[in-house]
């Protein structure tokens, strides 16, 4: 445990407080029986860890931007959580840009990175004066032809594939030898096309690599920085001058979903950064990170209500209303995203007694839709509460419209005064008419009047 109570405990009670007031205030109950629950202290304490992890390893004075991947958490309110501790934003879309203007963002603080951009997109960005990280050579010539026709304050670079490997985890692993993101920088040719591409463009002036997400070992991610870094030193002793001025680092520290313990932390990794890539602490190099998961995950609660506690070939179900809609990997991949189940009586408080193996399912209609199975825990009962912690990012704020499953509200919280807790909406529930309206409710005669020559 560290400076900032790493252990997590103060997070569980507020977790434990929060599901408790939920209920009493009614936001959770028998007609709402699914929200999220966001921890806006938790949220806060991991920004101030991120900028001070980063503030201890660099030289003084050394321009940092902690931009936050926006697509770990696509929220207005905590973008702009995030923007009052210091942090930027990463996006990856047209939406996740609006996303991140529609929460006070400015282009200073935003950085654009994604293999698709269109033209449109990267003329947007350009026109904002948004960084941009280009994808591929394809991209360049895009870049090269706006950047002929306009002036731009955008700082822009190209991404690079490292191509230092894959984790345990295929889909979250991006410097595999065949990733689709970035420059493969160890195939032929390849790193000889980056140094000419700086050389010839004296206006590309960063670096970027993200190694990957969830899954990656430390010691892999610094190898990823450290090839960056390498490549970066090489770029600018050929050109000879220090052209390249600020490399991207990407995001990607993996997240504990085994405990309440935050680890590893971000001391831990911005140290380790620094003992294999000294050089780039030095000053002479301005950094921008892109964490995700890290920031948000921990501080994120699905609380659910058990519908129907029944038992089928010896095993106890609990039917609940948090399925594959809210946790879409844990449910087509529990192997890889496993989440920790906490029990909660009727009354939202922490249920104790035996444990007993149970299935925790969702409400979606095939057999697979299984928050957890085969878990020891006290027996869920009907009327009793399924919370899936570590949710705040790649979860709720990801739904997954199967069986058009309504968008549960999500409501940040803080401890009140008077040993209460305080909520506030961040999203409302998604109501019936919306889920008529995004399913083409205003087209609905779109078929039966499209008629083939010739057909009735
Ligand atoms: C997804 C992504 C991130 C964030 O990854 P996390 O594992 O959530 O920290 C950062 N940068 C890029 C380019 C990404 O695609």
């Amino acid at each position: 445990m560290d400076e900032y109570g790493n252990s997590g405990e103060g997070r569980a009670t507020r977790r434990d407080e929060a599901v408790r007031a939920a209920v009493e205030q009614g936001l959770l109950g028998p007609d709402s029986p699914i929200v999220g629950l966001l921890d806006a202290t938790g949220i806060r304490e991991s920004a101030a860890e991120l900028r001070a992890a980063f503030a201890e390893v660099t030289a003084p004075g050394t321009p940092v931007l902690h931009a936050f991947a926006v697509k770990a958490t696509p929220l207005v309110p905590v973008l702009r959580l995030l923007r009052e501790e210091g942090i930027g934003a990463e996006v990856a879309s047209p939406g996740e840009l609006a996303l991140a203007r529609a929460a006070g963002l400015s282009p200073a603080e935003t950085v654009l990175d994604s293999p698709a951009k269109t033209p449109a997109e990267l003329r947007e960005a350009l026109a904002l004066g948004i960084a941009v990280n280009a994808d591929n050579p394809q991209e360049l010539d895009r870049i090269d032809g706006l950047a002929r026709s306009a002036v731009s304050r955008s700082p822009l670079g190209i991404r690079v594939n490292p191509q230092v490997g894959g984790g345990s985890i295929g889909a979250t692993s991006t410097a595999t030898a065949t990733s689709k993101f970035g420059v493969a920088l160890r195939d032929e040719g390849a790193r000889e096309w980056v140094v000419r591409a700086y050389l010839d463009r004296p206006w590309l002036s960063r670096l970027h690599a993200h190694t990957g997400s969830q899954g990656i070992p430390l010691p892999l991610m610094a190898q990823g920085v450290a090839e960056t870094y390498a490549l970066a030193e090489e770029i600018n002793r050929r050109i000879g001058r220090p052209q390249i001025d600020t490399i991207d680092i990407g995001g990607g520290l993996p997240v504990n979903f085994a405990s309440d313990v935050t680890a590893p932390t971000y001391a831990e990794y911005a140290r380790a950064l620094r003992e294999a890539v000294p050089g780039l602490f030095d000053g002479r190099y301005g950094l921008v990170t892109e964490f995700g998961r890290s920031l948000l995950a921990k501080h994120g609660t699905i609380v659910a209500r058990v519908e129907y506690a029944k038992s089928a070939g010896g095993r106890a179900v609990a039917v609940t209303h948090a399925g594959v809609q809210v946790a879409t990997r844990t449910v087509y991949v529990p192997g890889s995203w496993p989440l920790r189940i906490t029990a909660y009586d009727g009354k939202g408080r922490p249920k104790s007694g035996p444990e007993v193996v149970q299935d925790v399912a969702g409400p979606a209609c095939f057999a697979g839709d299984l928050l957890a199975e085969g878990r020891a825990l006290p027996l869920l009962g009907q009327g009793d509460y399924a919370a899936a912690l570590d949710t705040g990012a790649y979860y709720f704020a990801h739904h997954y419209a199967y069986n058009s499953l309504a968008r549960p509200g999500i409501y940040g919280f803080v401890p009140d005064r008077a040993g209460g807790v305080r909520f506030a909406t961040v999203r409302d529930p998604q109501t019936l008419a919306s889920i008529v309206a995004e399913s083409g409710g205003a087209h609905a005669g779109a078929l039966t009047t499209l008629h083939a020559p010739g057909s009735r």
